[in-house]
């Protein structure tokens, strides 16, 4: 999802990037030619044997849409797999309905009738938690690892009235604006994992709080007569009654989960492209926006993504205005834009672009989180921080000029200490600013660092590992490492877990004549802080009374002395020595336009042992001594890393 502080941010962000900024997207902006690389469909080769060697469970609803009350009777058929090595007795089930906002009705789902089917009926006992907005399923037999059995359960859903939620009834018929909308609002199976056991999380109030597990899918959908409909996966079948219609849906490949989205208002315009069927669902309220750009943006975000992270591998994808108080959300082939977007674009508070870059951000989720899936609650950060990061990639690619990636950077600079690599239970308060600000900051950090071919490689080899999987942090971090082969824990533990970013200070300066070197002490002064140090390279320039000479690739590994070998031609004193920071320095700043720190407190003539180190005394904490030796001429350097003094403090 992107909610709204994420969406102020783009505003901002946006806002005074656009002033700069150049005509609306037109779909010969970019050449299919050059970005349609991998065929959409070749998905099957890579992927279905990711999901073709699992033994999923299987759902079969039928749903009808009650038009007057707002109301969903379904039927729900599960041949329910148990993959875990244990024995179940009892089956829980997500009744995530009740816990969504509401206006003068809350909505929840009444469970009529649950039974098993071997194959006759047999009833089945259960208990209803409303508050925790579950249901366990009580069996007669255990459910031995590796077998399944069929249940039918029989329900309504009772949709929230003036809902602004992931599910229910908004807008009028006066203006051409009533839909109802069917998402995460039947009863759905919890996950089982090794870490949690069943994950029987509520809908929580913080981020998108799911975590389904992939799942064979057929439904059919009752609908009255002229009604459109923007559902999940293939459109099998249409019966047209004297009153109602049946649509028959199929997804092409598993999904987490179905929604569907109605309207007796939406315009639809539809585009197959490379055997996938777009459609964009829109209001006629927003058509001076939506009107061909909805769909072309879906497009390319598609072909971008596709080409860049993996195949798609369904027939379908749909690009749906709802009424929803986040700016967009995710579901498998069907992603969500609020009109909250189109009515801020009418008054002129924001422009096209932001309809664009949430496009953008939900069709990356396809690949976060649909395909390679996660748990939403434990590391939300995991599929938020990669979609953003998505959406910084495709600017980047489209040429769009949107600053999102500079202002994120400047905020995580900037903003309060927040650990990453926590549940939001845990980080409530700081969720969104990890997840979405500082999660794609810490990714595109690595990016620089490693180089755009071996990154994107390492996200291709993550996607091909974990699509229609569960993923956690340690697998993205073992795909860079085996694409680069490398440790990578010197990268992902302090950024992942520590909560403060380094903040650089200069604890001496030592000039010594004789050697012509420089022996500098930079500490951190958040180092007590940290679980791990971080590591990471700048740029230090020495000012001399004749010149300034340039260091490159001067790392510092925490609190770090640091010699540097002036080159022999220097005939200066030094006068100031500047640690440097560029776009990408990941480091605490009082200041967003000031980057750099600087000294000119130089204490001359302290004896060094030009050969051999000293080892530093106390009272720091000294991390690497690195010497540099400058070359003839500035800017040219020679690097040798001589001693690692401190030992590794791992997590
Ligand atoms: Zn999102």
């Amino acid at each position: 999802m992107k909610g709204y502080r994420f969406a102020i941010l783009i505003m901002l962000v946006l806002g005074f990037s656009m002033l700069s900024q150049t005509s609306p997207f037109q779909m010969n902006d970019f050449s299919e030619n050059e970005i349609i690389a991998t065929p959409l469909q070749d998905a099957d080769l890579i992927l279905s044997e990711n999901f073709e060697e699992m033994n999923l469970s299987s759902l079969d609803l039928s749903l009808y849409l009650n038009e007057t009350d707002a109301t969903v009777p379904g039927n729900l058929t599960i041949d329910f797999y148990n993959s875990d090595p244990v024995v179940f007795s009892s089956i829980p089930f997500h009744l995530y309905l009740s816990g969504m906002l509401a206006g003068d009705r809350l909505g929840y789902i009444e469970i009529l009738n649950v039974s098993a089917l071997t194959p006759s009926p047999v009833p089945l006992t259960f208990d209803v938690y409303s508050v925790d907005q579950l249901m366990w399923i009580h069996l007669i037999d255990d459910l031995q690892p590796n077998t399944s059995i069929i249940l039918e359960i029989v329900f309504e859903s009772v949709l929230p009235t003036d809902s602004s939620d992931r599910a229910g009834v908004s807008g009028t018929d006066i203006d051409s604006s009533k839909m109802y909308e069917f998402a995460s609002a039947y009863p759905i199976p919890c996950v089982y994992d090794e870490y949690d056991g069943w994950n029987t999380d509520p809908y929580l109030d913080t981020g998108d709080p799911f975590y389904l597990d992939m799942a064979y899918y057929d439904f059919n959908l009752t609908l009255p007569n002229a009604m459109k409909v923007a559902a999940t996966g293939e459109l099998m079948g249409v019966d047209v009654g004297t009153t109602s219609t049946i649509y028959r849906y199929t997804p092409s490949a598993p999904v987490r989960e179905i929604t569907f989205c109605a309207s007796r208002y939406y315009i639809i315009e539809s585009q197959i492209y490379h055997g996938v069927n777009v459609s964009s669902y829109y209001l006629p309220e927003s058509v001076s926006l939506w009107s061909s750009n909805g769909l072309a943006w879906g497009i390319r975000a598609l072909s971008l993504f596709n080409n860049t992270f993996g195949p798609y591998p369904f027939t379908t994808l749909n690009i749906v205005e709802d009424s929803g108080f986040y700016y967009g959300m995710e579901y498998p082939c069907q992603v969500y834009l609020s009109n909250i977007i189109n009515d801020r674009y009418q008054n002129e508070e924001i422009t096209a672009d932001v309809l664009d870059s949430v496009i953008a951000h939900e069709v990356a989720h396809q690949w976060w989180y649909h395909l390679v899936g996660n748990d939403e609650v434990d590391v939300g950060f995991l599929d938020e921080g990669l979609a953003v990061w998505s959406v910084y990639y495709y600017s980047e690619f489209y040429n769009l000029g949107w600053t999102g990636k500079e202002f994120d950077f400047i905020s995580v600079r900037m903003i309060y200490p927040a650990k990453i690599n926590q549940s939001i239970y845990d980080e409530s308060s700081t969720y969104y600013f990890t997840a979405y600000d500082k999660t794609p900051v810490v990714l595109e950090k690595l990016r620089q660092i490693i180089g755009t071919a071996d990154y994107l490689d390492s996200l291709r080899l993550f996607f091909t590992r974990f699509s229609f999987r569960l993923a956690f942090l340690p697998d993205l971090q073992t795909a860079f490492e085996d694409q680069l082969n490398r440790d990578l824990d010197w990268f992902f533990v302090p950024m992942f877990d520590n909560a403060y970013l380094p903040e650089y200070s200069f604890q001496s300066v030592f000039y010594n004549s004789s050697s012509n070197s420089l022996v500098l002490v930079i500490e951190d002064l958040n180092e007590g802080f940290h679980i791990r140090r971080y590591t990471q390279n700048f740029t230090v320039e020495v000012e001399t009374t004749d010149e300034t000479i340039e260091f490159t690739d001067v790392q510092l590994y925490g609190t770090t002395e640091v010699i540097l070998s002036l080159p022999e031609s220097s005939t200066g004193t030094p006068t100031t020595v500047i640690l440097l920071y560029d776009d990408y320095s990941l480091v605490q700043l009082d200041d967003p336009l000031v980057h750099f720190i600087s000294t000119s407190n130089i204490t001359n003539d302290t004896p060094i042992n030009s050969t051999t180190p000293s080892t530093p005394e106390p009272p720091w904490d000294p991390g690497l001594t690195i010497y540099i030796l400058a070359g003839a001429g500035i800017g040219v350097i020679a690097l040798a890393i001589v001693a690692l003094v401190q030992k590794k403090n791992r997590s």
